[in-house]
C-alpha cells in the first residue's frame, strides 16, 4: 500500500479541521486531509434532499468571530433577515421579533418592559477585552479562574465567574432568557452566554444553505495546495517511537506526518486503533461522555419540501424571511425557509420535539408537501461519529467548559501521545460554526514546530499562553 509524507495530516473535514489545515497552509507546510464522507463541512457540511441543495445539520452561521469572517474568507453569501428571527405561538401569531438592527432591537425589548442596552454594551466591551488579553485565540486555554482573574482589569471578571441564570436575571425577568441561551445552560459560566451575544445574536442563512459552505471549504484548501482525501476513514493512528507518527487510512494507504491532528468528535476517538496508548484517566474520560445518555441530545433536523412557496407570517417593513422559533407546548424548536431551487421550496427544522412530523411548518400545507427527510441521532452517528448527538459535540456547561474541554490536561490542543493534537467543536472554546478551535489547534501546532505564528488576530502582544496543565513531550 502507498505511504506519503506530510507536515501535518488533519483527521476530518468539518470546519475546524478545515480552517486548522487553511491556517496550518498559509505557514508553509505539507498538510492532508482526511474526511470521511465524500464533501467536507462535517455537522456544517451540505447534502441534496430530492435534487436540492440543503444543510445536513447546521443550517445557520451566526457564531464566527468577524475577524476570522475576514480572514479566511471561506463563509457562504449569506442573507440576513431582518429581523433576524421571530417568535412565534402555538397558532403562528407574532411574539417577539429579534432584529438585526440594535436600535430596533432595544426599542422592541422597551415594549416588552426590558431594558437590554446595557447587557449588549457589556456583551460588546467583554469581547474587545476577553481577545485583547489572548483568552479566546490561544494556545492554551484558560481556566475559569484564571480568565476571571484577567479580565478583572476590564472590570468584568463577574461574566465568567457568575452563571448566566444570575447575569440575565438582574436585566430581565425570566419569561426572555430563552431569547438568549438554552435553559441546559442556564447554569454555566457566563461565559456562554457571551458566546451566544458575540454577534448580537444574528444568524445569516446560506443562500444554497451549507453546500455552499462545503463548496468555499474545499475550493479554499485545494487553492492553497492541501491535499484533501475525501471518502477516507482513517482507522489508525500509527505510533512510532511512542508518538504520533501519522495515520493509516482503512484502504491500508498511511500517511506519515510529523504531527497528527484529531479533529473530529472526541468521543469518535474511540474508533481509532492507536487511541490505548492514551492513558488511562483519559480513556476512560471519553468512555464516559460516549457512554453518558444524559450527555445526548435529542436534536432532530427535518427538511420539508414544498410544490408552492410557503406563506409564513410576515409583517409590513421585514426585510427577507426571518427564522421562525417556536417553543410552544412542548415544541422547542426553528424553521429557516431557504427558498425555492428547481420549482421546490425548502424548508428546515430543527428542534427537539418528538413529533415534529405530526405539525408542518408555519404557512405551509400537506396537500403541497413533495417530501421531508429526518436526521436524528443515528444519523450523526453514522456520517459524522458524533456519539453524543450534541450540537457542540460537548455540551457547554461548566464541566466542559475553559481548561476542561475536552477533557481536564488537554488545555493546550496537546494529548498525552506526543504529537496528536485535538482542535474541534470538542476544544475549547466550544461548538457552533465558530471555528476558533480550529484556529487555536493550528496556532498550537505552529508553536511547537517553533514557527512563529503570522495571524490578523486580536490577541495580547502574541497569542496567550497560559499554564498548560500537563508537561507534554513536544517533540515531533
Ligand atoms: C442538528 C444540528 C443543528 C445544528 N445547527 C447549527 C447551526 O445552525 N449553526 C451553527 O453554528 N451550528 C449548528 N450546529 C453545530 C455545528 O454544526 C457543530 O458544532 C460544528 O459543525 C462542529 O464542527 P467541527 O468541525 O468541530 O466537527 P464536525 O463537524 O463534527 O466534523 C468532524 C469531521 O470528522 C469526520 N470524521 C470522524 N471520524 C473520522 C475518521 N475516523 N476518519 C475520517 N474522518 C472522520 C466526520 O465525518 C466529520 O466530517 C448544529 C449541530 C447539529 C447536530
Amino acid at each position: 500500500m502507498g505511504e506519503s509524507t506530510y507536515d501535518v495530516v488533519v483527521i476530518g473535514g468539518g470546519h475546524n479541521g478545515a480552517i486548522a489545515a487553511l491556517v496550518l497552509s498559509m505557514h508553509g507546510l505539507r498538510v492532508a486531509v482526511v474526511e470521511q464522507n465524500n464533501v467536507l463541512g462535517g455537522l456544517a457540511g451540505g447534502k441534496y434532499v430530492y435534487g436540492v441543495p440543503s444543510s445536513r445539520f447546521a443550517y445557520v452561521i451566526g457564531l464566527v468571530p468577524v475577524e476570522l469572517r475576514e480572514w479566511l474568507n471561506i463563509w457562504p453569501e449569506s442573507s440576513y433577515p431582518d429581523p433576524n428571527w421571530v417568535e412565534l405561538d402555538s397558532n403562528n401569531g407574532v411574539v417577539f421579533r429579534w432584529w438585526m438592527d440594535e436600535e430596533k432591537l432595544v426599542r422592541e425589548f422597551l415594549e416588552n418592559g426590558v431594558d437590554i442596552k446595557d447587557l449588549l454594551k457589556m456583551i460588546k466591551k467583554f469581547w474587545s477585552c476577553y481577545k485583547k488579553l489572548g483568552l479566546y485565540y490561544t494556545v492554551s486555554a484558560p481556566s475559569k479562574e484564571e480568565a476571571a482573574q484577567l479580565l478583572d482589569s476590564c472590570g468584568l471578571a463577574e461574566i465568567v465567574a457568575s452563571t448566566s441564570r444570575k447575569i440575565l436575571s438582574e436585566f430581565m425577568p425570566r419569561k426572555y432568557w430563552d431569547y438568549f441561551i438554552y435553559p441546559s445552560m442556564l447554569d454555566s459560566s457566563g461565559f456562554v452566554l457571551a458566546y451566544y451575544l458575540q454577534n448580537n445574536n444574528i444568524w445569516g442563512r446560506p443562500r444554497e444553505s451549507m453546500t455552499s459552505f462545503s463548496k468555499r471549504i474545499r475550493e479554499s484548501l485545494v487553492r492553497l495546495g492541501v491535499h484533501v482525501l475525501l471518502g477516507s476513514r482513517v482507522r489508525e493512528i500509527i505510533i512510532r517511537d511512542g508518538r504520533a507518527y501519522g495515520v493509516e487510512l482503512s484502504s491500508g494507504e498511511r500517511i506519515i506526518s510529523r504531527a497528527t491532528l484529531f479533529s473530529a468528535p472526541i468521543t469518535s476517538l474511540l474508533d481509532i486503533g492507536g487511541y490505548d496508548r492514551l492513558e488511562e484517566y483519559e480513556i476512560r474520560l471519553i468512555e464516559r461522555a460516549r457512554r453518558s445518555t444524559s450527555l445526548r441530545s435529542r436534536v432532530k433536523r427535518i427538511d420539508y419540501l414544498f410544490s408552492a412557496q410557503p406563506n409564513p407570517p410576515l409583517e409590513h417593513g421585514w426585510r427577507d424571511v426571518p427564522i421562525y422559533v417556536k417553543w410552544s407546548s412542548g415544541f422547542g424548536g426553528e424553521y429557516t425557509y431557504v427558498g425555492q431551487y428547481n420549482g421546490k421550496y425548502l424548508v428546515q427544522f430543527s428542534g427537539f420535539t418528538n413529533d415534529a412530523l405530526r405539525v408542518l411548518p408555519p404557512g405551509t400545507s400537506e396537500e403541497e408537501l413533495i417530501g421531508y427527510d429526518v436526521r436524528d441521532l443515528r444519523v450523526q452517528v453514522i456520517c459524522c461519529s458524533n456519539y453524543t448527538g450534541h450540537p457542540d459535540h460537548l455540551p457547554m456547561i461548566d464541566d466542559y467548559l475553559f481548561d476542561k474541554r475536552p477533557l481536564p490536561g488537554w488545555n493546550d490542543y496537546r494529548t498525552s501521545i506526543p504529537c496528536l493534537y485535538h482542535g474541534s467543536a470538542s476544544s475549547y472554546p466550544g461548538g457552533e460554526v465558530n471555528g476558533v478551535a480550529g484556529v487555536n489547534a493550528a496556532l498550537r501546532i505552529l508553536v511547537d514546530f517553533g514557527i512563529k505564528p503570522d495571524v490578523p488576530l486580536p490577541a495580547k502582544g502574541f497569542i496567550g499562553d497560559y499554564v498548560a496543565r500537563r508537561k507534554w513531550d513536544t517533540r515531533c
